[in-house]
Parts: structure tokens; C-alpha cells; sequence
């Protein structure tokens, strides 16, 4: 089977275990059914996820200038304390943002290879969980804004880290952590402002990767120094195909990126 597609990031089904899907314009091709199955990535081209060209991208599928155009890649995307739709005041498309920033947000614990703290779009829990490879999470607060999910992660980042260690995460160099007794320790860290949206119960979400073999040793594809490359898939976690030769491909960090796969 040949299927040509511009990459997205994977959609995913919370399961036992996680179902992955790579949707292509033409195709929705179910990820799971092909563990185990030799798959050839071919690199054909671009397509930037704004403007459609065949330029090279830049950042998170856009090409250089739509990056530093398009609405959802404002600074507050990734700096959600910097979120200022609450005060009308825009970035670079006031609607865009307030749609995006004026709904329920949480900030949460994720565990992929040690504790970390974060933010997501309620709508998007738990799938921002699956796409970190966190193999467990909770749920802190949940504020009416990004903003205040903001400055809650900000105080919180000063005990517990921000950052995933994406090679621990995918050797699967795990701890599991009382993610509860977590969560009551960091209470008195949590701004006024947001105290009273602390979540009193809430329990733990297990996450369950299809994954056959971990890694050992890890090699990351670039395809732009390996345009063809082929191996048998063992696994997929967080938003990473992992293969029998320890080569794992990151979806996500390819987006924008026209690809031909052939399954056999
Ligand atoms: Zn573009």
C-alpha cells in the first residue's frame, strides 16, 4: 500500500492501548495496524499548513512567514501568561484569540519521564497528555482563561520542571509518581488569583502506549539528511514512531512535511 500526504500531527483515541490515526487528505490510516509491518518513509516536498506552498518549513508546519503571521502561533502559545484576550487587548487577530484563550484551560502534572507542569485547552485533555508521551496525569486547576492558567504555571515551574525529556520518555526510563500527593503538595504555590479553581478530588489518568519494543539507543530522522528511509514500526508514543533499528520519527516536528509511505 502507497499513501502520499502532507504530515499532521497523529490523531489519537484514548485506549487500552492509545489508538493513533494519520489522517492524509485522501486517507485515514489506522497507525496501530501497522506495528510490527515494514514502513518506507519517502520525503517528496512541502506544503506549509497556512499557505499551501511547497516552501521550506520553518517552525510547527508553517513556513517563515506565515510563523510569524498565523494567529495560533502567537507568543502566547507557548507563553500562556502572556495571554491578554481577557483585556480585549489583541495579538495578532483579537477574535482568533479571544476564541482560543477565553475557554476552560487546565494546568496539570504529566509524568513521561519525570513530573512536569503544563497547560492545555480542557477540550484538549487528554490528548495533549498522549501527545507528550506522559504515561500518567492530573489535573490541578481549571481556570476560565489562559491567562490564568498562565500565571499558575509560572509560580508552579519554580518547583516542578516544564520540560520532557524526550529520550527518557521514549526508553521508556519511567518512574511512576503519587501524582495526588503531588498535586496537595503544590497547593500553597498556586497564585490568589486562581486558588479558588484548585480541583479538591480528581484522580489519575493512565495512559497506555502501543508500544512492542523500547529503544535502546535512540537515532532521530531528519528527513531533510535522509530522505528515504524504511524500517519495521515497534511502537508509537507520545507523537513518535518508534522502529526495530532504534530510529524514532517525530510526527509532530515533521508537520508541513509531504511524505509517501509504503507499507509491506
Ligand atoms: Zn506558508
Amino acid at each position: 500500500m502507497k499513501y502520499t500526504g502532507v504530515l499532521k500531527k497523529m490523531q489519537t483515541e484514548l485506549g487500552n492501548p492509545i489508538q493513533y490515526y494519520l489522517v492524509f487528505e485522501s486517507d485515514f490510516i489506522h497507525m496501530n495496524q501497522l506495528l510490527n509491518k515494514k514502513i518506507q518513509i519517502e520525503f517528496v516536498g512541502y506544503q506549509c499548513l497556512a499557505c499551501g506552498k511547497n516552501k521550506k518549513i520553518f517552525r510547527q508546519g508553517y513556513c517563515y512567514d506565515d510563523f510569524y503571521n498565523q494567529p495560533q502561533v502567537g507568543d502566547w502559545v507557548i507563553r500562556p501568561e502572556l495571554s491578554t484576550a481577557h483585556l480585549d487587548i489583541e495579538d495578532r487577530d483579537l477574535e482568533f484569540e479571544k476564541k482560543a484563550q477565553l475557554q476552560p484551560h487546565i494546568v496539570y502534572l504529566a509524568n513521561s519521564s519525570s513530573v512536569k507542569v503544563g497547560v492545555t485547552r480542557k477540550s484538549q485533555v487528554p490528548t495533549r497528555w498522549i501527545d507528550q508521551g506522559a504515561h500518567e496525569a492530573i489535573a490541578i486547576v481549571e481556570v476560565p482563561n489562559r491567562y490564568l492558567a498562565g500565571i499558575a504555571e509560572v509560580a508552579l515551574k519554580e518547583k516542578v520542571s516544564d520540560k520532557t525529556n524526550w529520550r527518557k520518555m521514549l526508553k521508556n526510563d519511567i518512574v511512576d509518581e503519587n501524582l495526588i500527593d503531588y498535586k496537595n503538595t503544590l497547593r500553597d504555590c498556586i497564585p490568589d488569583e486562581v486558588k479558588d479553581y484548585f480541583i479538591e478530588d480528581g484522580k489519575e489518568t493512565q495512559l497506555h502506549f502501543p508500544v512492542l519494543q523500547y529503544p535502546d539507543k535512540l537515532k532521530s530522522l531528519n528527513l531533510e539528511k535522509t530522505p528515504e528511509f524504511s524500517g519495521v514500526l515497534k511502537g508509537i508514543k507520545g507523537q513518535y514512531l518508534i522502529f526495530e533499528d532504534h530510529t524514532v520519527f517525530n510526527v509532530r516536528n515533521n508537520e508541513g512535511y509531504v511524505v509517501r509511505l509504503t507499507i509491506s
